[in-house]
């Protein structure tokens, strides 16, 4: 397996000059859970040491008030993790921490780096050990190979002009939190300013909970120093800016209450499924049901274009944890029936358009067809408000291969058949942006167009590629916060 199937789908947090630094990392990680629901981690400063804890589960899972009263210092970083193929490792969960020698810094990535591989191989070559099956790693490696001599962000900046992919970080030094984009600025991240100091989180949903204004974005390519003084220092020394931002954080991804780009991404949402209403119209259909929660604004939207009622048809269980106990009798589509259900009484002999923001599978959509169908519903016609998803994402986001994406191998009339509806109805690539109020320059569509624009992940030439260690560090009581031991660093 090559390590570009390690893909991070990550929120990254990071505040400075406030005395509960850390508390407020955590708070930020709270609200960008939706982002990685893998496992969790802090590291914070005194100035003098590091204080780390990370640890496999949901940030309320991972943290406590007991851990949370270890971290000293004002400024501290944070990280969430997605749970991704084969990666489900306690040595993947971030932030990383470094030392060398007299100093250490911490680093909390989201996106994914395209030639991970290359580099691992030819660190690898040059004697570095890694301890992680993460791209992430190769930053901290490239880093301590880079002149002491040099500044820190000098030595930072000289190690990421020699990666290539998506990277939206948040670095802690003893004495600076460091804000950086990948110079396509894939993946979001913003500044805010909290009393006495600052913070940055990959969506600004994280700014609303801890009561921090938002100030701007980090810009594509910029490295941006904070000082615990408040000091700012901007740099854009990481190749040509172009902006590549991620669509999809619009389709899907960020909460819809964030801004993203300097925008509502509810209202984009919104916007998408009136987009879609216009594109693909539903004649005959009386009423609109959303698949919650992701599909909800886009419904919204699609109603108020229809001119159609929007009811909910589907009902989720918001309570539903990450293992059922299911019944020794195997029921049908105990998966899907867990989280939604159908609401009877509102679909029975309905014609309905039922709007979800995206077809992954295929598997979700077909069960919930089967569900709205045996609670009554006499026609349904599915709305998706984007584009077919065509290929995998190789820049954070955790799309399975493309093998498995069924728009990848099928038409949309196949897709159709499927997943049994009586129509079925994509938004086009330009509809998209009309709802995002841009032209596709300044965006990364790659999943829909197929225009990967910051390269693909490299394979070594061969499927072997270098063998992943097999070694695992085993973490007591894994999942329950209880596990990731307090790591000190000087
Ligand atoms: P499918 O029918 O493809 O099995 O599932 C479609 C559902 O998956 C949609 O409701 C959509 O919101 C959700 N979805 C789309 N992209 C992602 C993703 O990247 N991760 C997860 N967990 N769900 C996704
Ligand atoms: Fe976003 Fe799709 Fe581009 Fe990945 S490939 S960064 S999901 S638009
Ligand atoms: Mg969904």
């Amino acid at each position: 397996m090559t390590d570009d199937k390690f893909h991070d789908e990550c929120a990254v947090v990071g505040v400075i000059g406030h005395e509960e630094a850390a508390k407020f990392c955590y708070l930020g990680l709270y609200a960008m859970q939706h982002r990685g629901q893998e496992g969790a981690g802090i590291v914070s400063t005194d100035g003098e040491q590091m204080y780390a804890y990370r640890d496999m589960g949901l940030v309320a899972e991972v943290f406590d008030a007991d851990n949370l009263a270890n971290f000293a210092g004002s400024a501290a970083i944070g990280h969430t993790r997605y749970a991704t193929f084969g990666s489900k490792d306690w040595q993947n969960l971030q932030p990383f921490l470094a030392n060398f020698g007299r100093d250490s810094f911490a680093i909390s990535h989201n996106g994914n780096l395209v030639n991970a591989d290359q580099l691992k191989e030819s660190l690898r070559e040059k004697g570095a050990i890694f301890s992680s099956t993460s791209d992430t790693e190769v930053i901290l490696h490239l880093v301590a190979r880079e002149a002491e001599e040099k500044s820190f962000i000098k030595r930072l900046a000289a190690a990421l002009a020699q990666v290539r992919g998506a990277y939206s970080l948040a670095v802690l030094g003893h004495n600076y939190l460091i804000a950086v984009r990948d110079p396509f600025g894939v993946r979001p991240l913003s500044l805010g300013k909290i009393s006495g100091g600052y913070v940055v989180a990959s969506e600004t949903c994280a700014f609303d909970l801890i009561g921090a204004t938002f100030v701007r974005d980090i810009a594509p390519g910029e490295i941006l120093q904070i000082s615990k003084d408040g000091k700012m220092t901007s740099d854009f020394s990481l190749g040509n800016p172009r902006s590549a931002l991620c669509v999809f954080e619009y389709v899907y991804f960020a909460r819809p209450d964030s801004d993203i780009g300097g925008k509502s991404v509810y209202n984009v949402r919104k916007r998408l499924g009136m987009e879609l209403a216009k594109e693909q119209p539903a004649p005959g259909a009386e009423l609109v049901i959303p698949v919650p929660d992701s599909g909800v604004p886009a419904a919204i939207g699609y109603a108020q274009a229809a001119g159609l009622p929007m009811e909910f048809g589907l009902i989720r269980n918001h309570y539903v944890g990450r293992t059922f106990i299911e019944p020794r009798q195997a029921i049908r589509d105990f998966g899907v029936k867990i989280k939604l259900n159908a609401n009877r009484e509102l679909l029975m002999g309905k014609r309905i358009v039922v709007v979800d923001d995206s077809i992954v599978r295929g598997t979700t959509s077909k069960k919930i067809v089967t569900m709205l169908r045996n609670a009554g519903a006499r026609e349904i016609h599915f709305r998706i408000s984007c584009p077919p998803t065509t290929g995998p994402c190789h820049y954070g986001i955790d799309t399975p291969s493309r093998e498995e994406l069924i728009a990848a191998t099928h038409s949309v009339d196949e897709i159709k058949k499927h997943i049994g509806v009586d129509s079925l109805g994509y938004l086009t690539i330009e509809g998209m942006y009309r709802a995002v109020g841009e032209t596709r320059s300044g965006y990364c569509d790659a999943c829909f167009s197929g225009e990967y624009l910051l390269g693909l992940p490299g394979r070594n030439g061969t499927k072997k590629g270098p063998r992943e260690p097999d070694t695992k560090q085993i973490q007591p009581g894994r999942g329950k916060g209880k596990g990731g031991s307090l790591v000190l660093a000087r």
